[in-house]
C-alpha cells in the first residue's frame, strides 16, 4: 500500500512548534518579525506574499510587509533592504522573486544581511550550507527532508536522486542529502536538463526528488518498486479547458511504484511554507541569544 505523505498534516505540526517558540521569545520581550518585499505586480507573487503573510499572523511572527514600484529604479529596493537590515524589529528579510528584468538579483541576495536571511540564499548562507554548518537551511529542501523523517524515510545509506540543480532547490537539496548531519549519508546523484538517460538514475534511486519543473515527466517505469517519491515540482497546466497545478511526476503511474509519495499540491508546498516560519523564529531567537525548543 503505498503512503501518500501528507504535507499539510507535516507542516500543521512544524507550525506549532514554531508557536511555541513564538511564545517563549514572548516570555524573553522578543517579537519575531518577518519582512517580505514585493516588487512585482504578478498575481503569482502577491498570492504568495499574501500567505506569507497570513502565515505569520497565524503562529504569531510579526509581519511587515513593503511594496517597491516594479518600474523604480532598483536603488529604491536596496534601500528598503537596506532599511530593514537596520530595523531591529524586523529579524527575517524576504524579497519575493522574480524580480524586473532592471534589478539585478544577485546584487538584491547579497545585500540582505545573512542573519536576517531566512531564504538562505545569501552567498554566505549558502557557504555555510557546503561546509556542513548551516545557519538556515533553505526553505524547500528543508521540508523535503523533514517530510523525509515524518515519513520515517532515513537517507543514511540509500542512493537518493536529485531531479533539477537549481540554487534554490536541487543544490541545497544534494547537500542536505549527502551531508553528515541526520536526515542526510545518502548516497546521492543529481540530474539536470544534460543527463544523458535520466530514467536509468532515477531507477537506481531509492529516494527520488523531482524538481525540474517540467510536468510529470517522471513516469512509474522511471522509478525502482518500492521508491520514496517527493515531487516538489508545481506547474499550471491546462486540463479539459480548466488551468490546474501538477507535479513534475506523473501521480497515477508513479503512485503504484512507490512506497510513498508526495502529492501536488499538499506536499511539499506547505512544508515550504512552515520553514520559512522555522527560520524566521531561529533567526530571532539568534540574534537575541534566546533558547527555543527548534
Ligand atoms: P529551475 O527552473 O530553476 O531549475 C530546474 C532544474 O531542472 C534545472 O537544473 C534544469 O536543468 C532541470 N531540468 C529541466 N528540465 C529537465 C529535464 N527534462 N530533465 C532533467 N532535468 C531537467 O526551477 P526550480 O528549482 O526553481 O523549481 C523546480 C520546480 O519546483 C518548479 O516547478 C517550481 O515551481 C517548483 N518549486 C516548488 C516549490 C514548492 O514549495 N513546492 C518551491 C520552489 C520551486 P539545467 O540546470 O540543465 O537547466
Amino acid at each position: 500500500m503505498t503512503e501518500v505523505i501528507d504535507g499539510n498534516a507535516v507542516a500543521a505540526g512544524i507550525r506549532e512548534g514554531v508557536a511555541d517558540c513564538v511564545d517563549a521569545l514572548t516570555g524573553a520581550d522578543v517579537k519575531p518579525g518577518l519582512a517580505t518585499v514585493l516588487m512585482s505586480a504578478d498575481p503569482a507573487s502577491e498570492t504568495y506574499v499574501s500567505m506569507k503573510q497570513r502565515d505569520c499572523e497565524e503562529v504569531g511572527i510579526e509581519g511587515i510587509h513593503v511594496e517597491v514600484d516594479p518600474d523604480a529604479p532598483a536603488e529604491e529596493l536596496y534601500a528598503t533592504v537596506d532599511e530593514l537590515n537596520d530595523d531591529p524589529s524586523v529579524h527575517g528579510v524576504l524579497v519575493q522573486l522574480p524580480l524586473p528584468e532592471h534589478v539585478d538579483k544577485r546584487e538584491v541576495v547579497r545585500r540582505i544581511d545573512p542573519a536576517k536571511d531566512v531564504d538562505a540564499f545569501h552567498p554566505e548562507n549558502v557557504g555555510r550550507l557546503v561546509a556542513g554548518d548551516p545557519r538556515f537551511k533553505p526553505c524547500t529542501p528543508h521540508g523535503v527532508q523533514r517530510l523525509l523523517e515524518a515519513t520515517g524515510v532515513d537517507p543514511e545509506g540509500k542512493e537518493a536522486v536529485v531531479v533539477g540543480r537549481s540554487d534554490i532547490v536541487g543544490k541545497p537539496m544534494a547537500n542536505l542529502l549527502f551531508g553528515r548531519d541526520e536526515g542526510g549519508n545518502a548516497t546521492t546523484t543529481v540530474c539536470h536538463s544534460r543527463t544523458d538517460d535520466l530514467a536509468e538514475h532515477t531507477r537506481r534511486a531509492d529516494v527520488v526528488v523531482a524538481a525540474a519543473g517540467v510536468p510529470e515527466f517522471i513516469t512509474g517505469d522511471m522509478l525502482s518498486e518500492g521508491a520514496v517519491v517527493v515531487d516538489v515540482g508545481v506547474n499550471r497546466v491546462e486540463r479539459d479547458g480548466d488551468s490546474t497545478l501538477v507535479g513534475d511526476v506523473e501521480f497515477e503511474s508513479a503512485e503504484r511504484k512507490a512506497s510513498a509519495i508526495t502529492p501536488v499540491p499538499g506536499g511539499v508546498g506547505p512544508m515550504t511554507r512552515a520553514m520559512l516560519l522555522y527560520n524566521t523564529v531561529k533567526a530571532a531567537a539568534l540574534d537575541a541569544d534566546v533558547d527555543v525548543p527548534l
